[in-house]
C-alpha cells in the first residue's frame, strides 16, 4: 500500500516525506485502515516495526474530525505506556506531526509536575502507568492506546489499565499493540476492547 492508499491527508503526507518514511512498513499498511475505518484493534508487533506510526496516524485523523476542545476539556486521545522511555519515544515520534498539524501534545511521567491546567486543552495524552494523576478530566476522550500491553501486564498493571479504561466513555476507539500475546492476555483484551479486528506481522 501508498500513504494515500492508508488514507493519509496532505499535512501528514508531507511531514512524511520531511521525515524520510516513503512508504509503510506491513504493520502500517494492515494496521491504518482498519483504524481508520473506526474498528478497535489489536496488533501484534514488536518494536522496530513502525507501530508507533500505526496507532498515531489514524490518531491525528480522529482528533481532526471532532469538534475543536473548549475550556476546561480535553484531551481527545490518550495513550498509555509501561515506561517512561517508551513515553519519551512515541511523544517524540508525535511531535513530528503535531505541530505541522496544530496539535498539543503532552507526556506525563512521574516527577514532571504536570499540573491539571496543562492537561487541559491538550489534544494528544501519553502516559506511563500510575502516573496520571486521579483528577485528570477523561470524560472527552474517544481514543485510546494501550502500548506495549505485554510489558504493562507483566509489570502488573492490570488493574491501572481498567481504572483509566473505567473512566473513558465506553463507546471509545481502543487499539492495542503488544509484542506478544499470552493466554493470560486474553480477558484483558476482551474487556478493554470491542469486536477488534487483529493484526500480526
Ligand atoms: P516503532 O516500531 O514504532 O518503534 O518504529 C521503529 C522506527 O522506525 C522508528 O524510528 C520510526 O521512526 C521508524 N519508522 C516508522 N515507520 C516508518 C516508515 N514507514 N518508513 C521508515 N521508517 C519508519
Amino acid at each position: 500500500k501508498t500513504w494515500v492508499q492508508c488514507g493519509t491527508s496532505m499535512k501528514v503526507l508531507n511531514a512524511l516525506k520531511k521525515h524520510n518514511y516513503e512508504k509503510p512498513t506491513p504493520i502500517q499498511s494492515q494496521a491504518i485502515p482498519a483504524i481508520m475505518s473506526g474498528r478497535d484493534l489489536i496488533g501484534i508487533a514488536k518494536t522496530g516495526s513502525g507501530k508507533t506510526i500505526a496507532f498515531l496516524l489514524p490518531m491525528f485523523r480522529h482528533i481532526l474530525d471532532q469538534r475543536p476542545l473548549e475550556e476546561g476539556e480535553g484531551p481527545i486521545a490518550v495513550i498509555m505506556t509501561p515506561t517512561r522511555e517508551l513515553a519519551l519515544q512515541i511523544t517524540k515520534e508525535c511531535k513530528k506531526f503535531s505541530k505541522p498539524l496544530g496539535l498539543r501534545v503532552v507526556c506525563v511521567y512521574g516527577g514532571t509536575g504536570i499540573s491539571e491546567q496543562n492537561v487541559f486543552l491538550t489534544l494528544c495524552l501519553c502516559f506511563v502507568l500510575g502516573c496520571l494523576g486521579r483528577v485528570t478530566n477523561l470524560r472527552r476522550v474517544t481514543y485510546v492506546v494501550v502500548d506495549e500491553a505485554d510489558r504493562m501486564f507483566d509489570m502488573g498493571f492490570e488493574p491501572q489499565v481498567m481504572r483509566i479504561m473505567d473512566n473513558v466513555r465506553p463507546d471509545r476507539q481502543t487499539v492495542m499493540f503488544s509484542a506478544t500475546f499470552p493466554r493470560a492476555m486474553e480477558a484483558l483484551a476482551r474487556r478493554i476492547l470491542n469486536k477488534p479486528v487483529e493484526v500480526q506481522v
